[in-house]
């Protein structure tokens, strides 16, 4: 029962996208858009944090099993994790991205 509230859209606050609840059953955590995430997560999906500062994505690495993955850092506690890439992914910021960051 829990579980169905981690699938929830959420307006973006970095570009103000209206973001919808991803179809694909995976977890929804950040901005197709932009890619910036909200730092409300403890544990993936459990929304147990109040830092609620704005994850920015720092660079794109790609895991053998698990595919291309946003490295997210907040930029008010510093907080970095890593976050699956979604199917409707802006394709040039993840590029914008990868050209930018130092791996
Ligand atoms: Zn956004
Ligand atoms: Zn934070």
């Amino acid at each position: 029962m829990a579980r169905k509230t981690e699938n929830t859209g959420f307006v973006c606050i970095n570009c103000g996208a209206d973001v919808p609840p991803i179809a694909s059953g995976t977890i929804r955590n950040h901005c197709p858009g932009c890619l910036c995430s909200l730092h409300v997560d403890m544990d993936i999906g459990d929304r147990l944090c109040d830092c609620r500062g704005l994850m920015r994505p720092r660079a794109i690495e790609y895991h053998s099993q698990k595919g291309w993955q946003i490295f997210h850092r907040c930029v008010a506690c510093g907080f970095e994790r890593k976050n699956m890439t979604a199917d409707d992914d802006n394709l040039d910021e993840i590029l914008k991205i990868m050209r930018n960051s130092a791996f």
